[in-house]
């Protein structure tokens, strides 16, 4: 392996509870606002305990015929039972999901990555049209 791109697995999402789901409408007018979900262990859960969680999941758009993805967002999940009494004593356990508002002119791809904190980075992606 030799690029970070090397890095990033991903599989059959209803198989495979690292692989982030991303869903969105097939198509959209264009400036439309529209929303998109990001979930990791859409079909089987992802485990959150302090010894084992989803840190963050970034979503990117890359437009047809454009050379670069734009970065709609990184979410960060930043407590999994984490507290002074110990792990997975306390009181917030953050899930690995986004829910994102915005438009777009263009039809192109979303790419969505997230990060386990031992089982590495996972990629998924979907298509989405602008009529
Ligand atoms: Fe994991």
């Amino acid at each position: 392996m030799e690029k970070i791109g090397d890095l990033f697995k991903s599989s059959d999402w209803k198989k495979e509870k690292h692989v982030p789901v991303i869903e969105c409408p097939e198509e959209v007018a264009a400036g439309e606002l529209f929303q998109v979900k990001v979930t990791l262990g859409k079909e089987i859960p992802h485990p959150n305990t302090t010894e084992h969680h989803i840190r963050w999941i970034q979503l990117f758009f890359m437009p047809e015929g454009d050379n670069f993805p734009y970065q709609i967002g990184h979410f960060e999940f930043n407590t999994h039972g984490e507290s002074v009494k110990g792990a997975n004593e306390g009181p917030v356990y953050a899930e690995p999901k986004v829910i994102a508002d915005f438009k777009i002119k263009v039809s192109g791809k979303f790419f969505a990555m997230a990060y386990c904190n031992i089982h590495g980075l996972w990629e998924g992606s979907t298509a989405i049209t602008v009529k």
